[in-house]
Order: C-alpha cells, then sequence, then structure tokens
C-alpha cells in the first residue's frame, strides 16, 4: 500500500466510494443494535503483521463508526479481500483486543446459535465471551518452599523430628515446590516442624507470583482407577471405541444412579488426556460442589472450573489457562460447552436430562443442543449420562441416532431402595391433628430409622412457611400486586415474600380486604415442615436446606457436610438436596407432595415429577444398610409416580411417549415460544397477536400456533405478559417463519419481545 495513505489517516473520511476495486475488508456484527453483517475496510495500520497487537483478525472485538456514531464495539467475524462493489463503506477505526477471543470453531458454533435460537450473532457472541476475559490477572506473591540439593542424600543420617522427616521425604518427593499449606497438608503435619527446618536451612523458601486460582485448589489427595465392573467394562469399551473412530458419535450411557457411570467417564478421559487432548464435562449447576471437583481433582493434574458464581478475575483466570493449553479437564455448567480447549477430545454431560442446562435469558440456548453442534464440527464424541434420560434423548436413542449403553446395576450389587407410595387421601394416613405435612406411614419410618442411627431426608418443593394467605370469611388471598402470584409467608424473616420479584410486605394481621382478624396461613413450605419436624423429633438435630438457607457462598456445603458428618440427623430442603449427592447413611427418604407439580401448565410436568421423584429416591440405600424410599401424594396411580417407585424408566417413557407424539411436542414436534410484555396490558396483548398471526399466514399448514394467551404468569414485575407457542414437524421452516413473523411485527415502545426455541420454562 502506498506510504500516502497515512495523510489520511490524521483526517480519515468518514466511508469511500468505489467502484469494483478489490480491498481488505472486516466483516462486523454488533453486540446491541441492529442484528446483521456489516463489512468495513480495513486500514493499513490495522493489517501491519509487525503489529499483531492491532491486526484486524476474527475473533477480536474492533471500534468502527456506526449509523451516526462515530465509534462503537463490535465483533470482528471475518477478514477478506472482497469488491466493494459500489458500496460506500466506512473504515475500521481501531482494534480493541490484543489477542483473538474466539477461536475459527467458536465463531462458526456462535453463528449456528445465532441462527438456531433466533438471536443476534453479535448478542450470542457477548454472551459467550466471559466479560472478565480482558479483566485483571488475578496474582498474588506466594512463598513455596522446596529443598536443597544435597539434604535428599543426607537424609537417612539427619536428625530431625518424625514430622520434620515425613515433610522432608514430601518436599523430596514432590515434583514441584509446594507452599507451607499444601506441605502440612501432605505430611500431616503442624507449621512448627516446617519453621525448624527453615531455621536449619534443609528447606528453604523463595517467593513466586503465582496464580491464585492455582493456590485455592485445595490439595486432593490422587485416587487411582477403580477395577470396573462388568458393566462398567462393557460401557468404557464402547466409549473408547467412539473416540477411536474420530468421529462425531452421541453415547447415551443410562445407568441406575451408584450404578457408577461417573468412573466410567473418568476413565475414558483419563484416556483422552493420554494423548494430550481435553474433555469438557458438564454438569448442573447445583451439583457443581467442593465435593464433585474433588472427584476430578483427584484424578487429573490440571482441572479447570467454570460457573457463573465465579468473578470475572476468576473465570478469566481459568480462561487463560484452558486457551494457553494447561488444562486438561474443563468442569462446569453449561457455559464451560465455550471454553477454549484447544485439543478437544470428548464432552460429556452428567445429569443430562436437567433443565439449568437450558439458558432462560437470550441466547436462549441448550448446552446439550451446543454441545452436539460442537462435537460435530470438532468430529468428536459426546457421552450422555442420566439415570432418567430426557424424552428427547431417549427417543433419538430409540431411534439409533445416539449409541444406548445400559448400565441397570448398582456397584457391588447394592439393591435399588424400596419405594411405597402413600395415599394422601387416605382417612388412616393422615396426620395426627389435621395441620401436619407427615402423614403416619412416613412418621413411623422416620421413627424408626432414627432409633437405629440412621438419617432421613426429607423433600418437600416449596421454600416459606405457608404458601398461601387466605382469609376465610371475604376469600381474599394475597398476591404480589406486581406478579399476580400468591405470596408466601416466612416466618423466620417474619414478612409475605413474592417468590418472583422478591418483593417483601409485613404479614398482615387482620385481612387487608374485609378486616377480619381470622385470616389464615395455609399450605406448607420448608419452614412450616421444619417446625412440624422439630416438634415430633424435638430429639434430633434438623437441618433445612433451601434457597432462603443457601444466599451466603458455601452455606450450601456447609450444610451438606454438616449432615454428611452426622451432626445431623435429618435434613430437609426443596429440590437442591436431590442431586448427586451421596450419604450412605441415609435410611429413609421422604417426598412430601410428590405431585404437587403435576398439574402445572407445561407438558414437561410429568416428567418433571418422575426425574424428581428418582433423584431423590436415589439418595438412599447407598451402603449395606438398604433404605426406604416414602412417596406420598394425593394422585398416586398417576404414571409419574409408579413408575418412578418401581425405578421404571422403561415404563414412564412408553407411557409418555405416546401422549408427546399425539400433541406433536418434542421430541416429535419443533416447539417454539414467543413471550410478550408490557406494563401497558392492551399494547402487549396486540402485539402478541400480530406476532402470532404473521406466524400462522407465514408458517402455512407446517406450523400449528397455540394461543395467544396470557401467560400462565400473566403479570411479573409489574409488567403482563402475554405468549404463544408454535409446533411444527420442520423445524427450521419454524424458525423461518418465526424470524420472519417476528422481523415484520417490531414491538412498540415498552414492550419487549422474547422469542424461546425449544422452550423448557413454559411460565
Ligand atoms: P453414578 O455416577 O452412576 O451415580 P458413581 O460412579 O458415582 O455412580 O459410583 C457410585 C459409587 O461407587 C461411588 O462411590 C464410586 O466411587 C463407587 N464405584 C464406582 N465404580 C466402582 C468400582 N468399579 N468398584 C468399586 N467402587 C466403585
Ligand atoms: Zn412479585
Amino acid at each position: 500500500m502506498p506510504k500516502q495513505q497515512s495523510l489520511f489517516d490524521t483526517a480519515p473520511p468518514a466511508w469511500e466510494a468505489d467502484a469494483d476495486e478489490e480491498r481488505l475488508q472486516a466483516t462486523v456484527v454488533l453486540p446491541q443494535g441492529p442484528p446483521g453483517e456489516f463489512d468495513y475496510l480495513v486500514p493499513d495500520e490495522l493489517a501491519d503483521a509487525r503489529r499483531p497487537e492491532s491486526l484486524a483478525e476474527p475473533g477480536r472485538r474492533v471500534r468502527a463508526p456506526f449509523g451516526g456514531r462515530p465509534s462503537v464495539v463490535g465483533y470482528c467475524v471475518a477478514v477478506g479481500v472482497k469488491p466493494v462493489g459500489g458500496r460506500k463503506l466506512k473504515r475500521l477505526a481501531a482494534v480493541v483486543d490484543p489477542q483473538t477471543l474466539l477461536s475459527p470453531g467458536m465463531l462458526r458454533l456462535t453463528k449456528w446459535m445465532a441462527e438456531r435460537y433466533l438471536c443476534p450473532w453479535g448478542a450470542v457472541l457477548e454472551a459467550v465471551v466471559p466479560s472478565g476475559v480482558r479483566g485483571r490477572a488475578g496474582t498474588r506473591e506466594t512463598v513455596l518452599l522446596s529443598v536443597p540439593t544435597g539434604v535428599a542424600a543426607r537424609l537417612a543420617s539427619l536428625k530431625v523430628t518424625d514430622a520434620g522427616r515425613r515433610a522432608l521425604e514430601v518436599l523430596i518427593a514432590s515434583p514441584k515446590p509446594l507452599t507451607t499449606q499444601q506441605l502440612m497438608h501432605r505430611a500431616g503435619c503442624k507449621s512448627g516442624p516446617i519453621s525448624t527446618l527453615r531455621k536449619n536451612g534443609l528447606v528453604t523458601a523463595h517467593t513466586e507470583r503465582l496464580d491464585t486460582g492455582e493456590l485455592d485448589q485445595q490439595d486432593f489427595d490422587r485416587e487411582s482407577p477403580k477395577q470396573l465392573n462388568e458393566d462398567q467394562s462393557a460401557a468404557l469399551k464402547e466409549i473408547l471405541a467412539a473416540l477411536d473412530s474420530t468421529e462425531h458419535r452421541t453415547l447415551l450411557v443410562h445407568g441406575v444412579t451408584g450404578s457408577g457411570k461417573t468412573e466410567v467417564y473418568i476413565q475414558a478421559i483419563e484416556k483422552v488426556v493420554s494423548f494430550g487432548r481435553q474433555a469438557i464435562v458438564l454438569v448442573p449447576e447445583i451439583s457443581l460442589t467442593p465435593q464433585t471437583v474433588g472427584r476430578f481433582r483427584a484424578r487429573f493434574d490440571s482441572v479447570a472450573v467454570l460457573h457463573s458464581h465465579q468473578t470475572d478475575v476468576e473465570r478469566h483466570r481459568h480462561w487463560r489457562r484452558i486457551a494457553a493449553g494447561e488444562v486438561q479437564v474443563v468442569v462446569g455448567a453449561r457455559s464451560a460447552i465455550f471454553a477454549p480447549t484447544r485439543h478437544l477430545g470428548l464432552i460429556v454431560i452428567d445429569e443430562e436430562h436437567e433443565n439449568s442446562f437450558k439458558q432462560d435469558s437470550a441466547p436462549r440456548y441448550h448446552a446439550r443442543e451446543v454441545a452436539l453442534q460442537r462435537a460435530r464440527d470438532e468430529s468428536l464424541p459426546v457421552v450422555l449420562a442420566s439415570a432418567t434420560p430426557s424424552l428427547e434423548t431417549w427417543h433419538a436413542a430409540q431411534q439409533g441416532r445416539v449409541q444406548l449403553i445400559a448400565m441397570p446395576r448398582r456397584v457391588n450389587n447394592l439393591p435399588m431402595p424400596t419405594v411405597s407410595v402413600v395415599d394422601l387421601r387416605q382417612e388412616a394416613h393422615r396426620t395426627v391433628g389435621r395441620h401436619g405435612a407427615i402423614s403416619r406411614p412416613l412418621h413411623q419410618a422416620m421413627h424408626a430409622a432414627l432409633g437405629d442411627g440412621g438419617q432421613v431426608i426429607l423433600l418437600l418443593n416449596r421454600r416459606g412457611f405457608s404458601t398461601h394467605v387466605q382469609c376465610p370469611s371475604c376469600g381474599f388471598a394475597l398476591k404480589c400486586p406486581e406478579c399476580d402470584v400468591s405470596m408466601t409467608f416466612h416466618r423466620h424473616e417474619a414478612i409475605v415474600l413474592c417468590h418472583w420479584c422478591d418483593r417483601r410486605e409485613p404479614p398482615p394481621n387482620v385481612c387487608p380486604e374485609c378486616k377480619d382478624a381470622s385470616i389464615r396461613y395455609g399450605g406448607f413450605g420448608t419452614q412450616k415442615l421444619e417446625a412440624e419436624v422439630r416438634a415430633r423429633f424435638p430429639k434430633h438435630r434438623c437441618l433445612r436446606m433451601d434457597a432462603d438457607t443457601t444466599r451466603r457462598p458455601g452455606s450450601h456445603e456447609e450444610t451438606l457436610d454438616q449432615f454428611r458428618c452426622g451432626e445431623a440427623s435429618i435434613l430437609l430442603g426443596t429440590q437442591m438436596i436431590a442431586k448427586g449427592l451421596d450419604f450412605p447413611n441415609v435410611t429413609v427418604v421422604g417426598v412430601l407432595s410428590a405431585d404437587s407439580a403435576l398439574h402445572w401448565p407445561d407438558f414437561r410436568s410429568a416428567e418433571r415429577t418422575f426425574h424428581l421423584v428418582t433423584q431423590v429416591a436415589g439418595r438412599t440405600g447407598r451402603s449395606s444398610r438398604g433404605g426406604r424410599v416414602l412417596v406420598q401424594a394425593l394422585d398416586p396411580e398417576h404414571a409419574a409416580i409408579t413408575a418412578a417407585a418401581k425405578h421404571d424408566f422403561h415404563a414412564f417413557a412408553k407411557g409418555e411417549l405416546p401422549e408427546r407424539e399425539a400433541a406433536g411436542y418434542p421430541p416429535f414436534g419443533a416447539l417454539l415460544r414467543v413471550i410478550v410484555r408490557g406494563e401497558a396490558e392492551p399494547l402487549a396483548a396486540a402485539t402478541a397477536d400480530a406476532i402470532a398471526e404473521g406466524l400462522r399466514k407465514l408458517g402455512g399448514d407446517a406450523v400449528r400456533v397455540l394461543g395467544p394467551a396470557p401467560a400462565p404468569l400473566a403479570k411479573l414485575r409489574g409488567a403482563y405478559r402475554f405468549h404463544f407457542l408454535a409446533q411444527s414437524t420442520d423445524g427450521p421452516a419454524l424458525r423461518a417463519a418465526a424470524a420472519e413473523a417476528l422481523a415484520a411485527n417490531k414491538p412498540p415502545d415498552g414492550v419487549l419481545v422474547a422469542v424461546d426455541v425449544d422452550p423448557v420454562d413454559m411460565m
């Protein structure tokens, strides 16, 4: 390029008009603002290979003039020489990132997401690149201990205490220097002997600037692979064959809780790591406990963790380590699927049926779908694991699109716990006194278990004390004025609370409507259950775990630890106690109202109920002491309950799939939900009508539109909500028609439209 070009640089033209000239151009998408891809001319100074920090490259952010504004930040998604074609192109102003944030593979994946989830590409990119990725370093000065040369040879003749000798042995055997904390842990000694060694010059110390994450990692005792049983070996063999094939395949490990699925995929990952490749393991956010992560740290040298509660600095640090190729295994919640691994070898999704893999804000992606797409693109296998697979995955397995691996037995042939259903309609089962939630059979089972020194888990899927506040004389029910849902009474905090918008009010003493003093607090929440348990079993300590008791970081794990080590005999709580926990001493599990979610306006309500009961039932009988599960229900004959009671996934799937097929719901058809909200009710309603009408016309016979109607949560945080569902057997046609209908019906000011492809949340 001619040097005189730089003359313009002091006063560059806003745009350049040229005919058929070929010029270097960058394609840019915007994180906010209009969707679409915009071409810019790349000025020479941003194309200079000698200045890599300001090179316009795909996967970096750039600054460019846009729509009257002199400079907005966007993502560069492509760079190449193209004809200008008579367009008036503006010039890139600057390059923001000194390195690329997104590999070509990640650009392809995010583009696929944009099309799949009807979300502008720029918005997808903004969601996928953690905001902390350009954040501060997060390092700390650290004192590290090592042994001077020569000491090892003299070890036998040294005059040191036993503890000192152990510490020296550990330090000599360690391949890298250790912190005092690490050395104390590994040698099992106090800091005293280590200070003495330092004073005597047998241990030397130096300071290094280390990654704080490295230090915060607890020192885990290493574990070796377990000798696999027959089912496990067979499962591992199939996964290894898939790895050998070097092509994309999806495998479903369908194994009951405790069948040893985790051990199998850990051994598969050991193989992957031995080839110098990496693995991503997705687990539900709530299962991402130190216990889970510890299991990986005990088996791999370098594990990174990614989840939504991390600070920007933490997330950035893990991201950088992964991108630098320092990490073998990435364990994380759904967003870990975007981990910038260099040579990914395997993706594992544990508890693949979990709804938390679906993101509930734009882009509303499902991590399982994204994982499959990433794996197709990078030609690698995906292992899905579950005791209760999603019907989507199960259906695919039955059609042969997913390879099924069955592990129907527990490790060491432990029996599955017996599950009995307590019919709450029968008078004999009711509780003593009409106000209790614990039925007579459950009380007796708890009594027997506690008397034997066993532990008890109770699940009640509603937090708070009373779930509704109602006046018996005029019928008035206390509702959140912003959300139009019942307010829940929280006795501990002495408030009534809206579980959707967190509005808090003092509890009324008299009916706000008719001033009657007999206003009642009805329905059961975990706080009321706790009070009942304390009254019934005053000698036993009881722990409650729900969203209210686990606000403080780490409190979730603290409660579980207390229960695990036997400080309390009863643990009660919402579904957060049902997931992935292993308590050998639990001999009774009670589910208080198993069918409370069965009648939700959601086609997956039976599946959810089945999952919940099955998962919580898996929390007992993990040792030779056996275990019992009691499921209280008002609708005990419901297929979801009877199948869960028999641990019979096949029976459940066999009953449920034909119903889905008849109604055209997933996995038999594609589904899309549009939610329209606004403070002006008629305006929101009219917008929903217009989009639905547009989609009906554009979709023709291929698309069925149900609605619009007020959403089950008809008012939320002051906004009225309308929604409709659209179904089709042709997913791409449905999405194309919806995209067009949405583009043609832009919402007026004050109305917001969200589109949810393959929705999970139907409220
Ligand atoms: P799942 O993931 O199917 O629930 P896990 O892999 O967690 O099962 O195994 C359940 C328990 O059995 C764990 O405590 C695990 O350490 C143990 N375990 C798994 N495989 C074996 C084996 N082959 N031999 C002995 N114990 C095993
Ligand atoms: Zn509210």
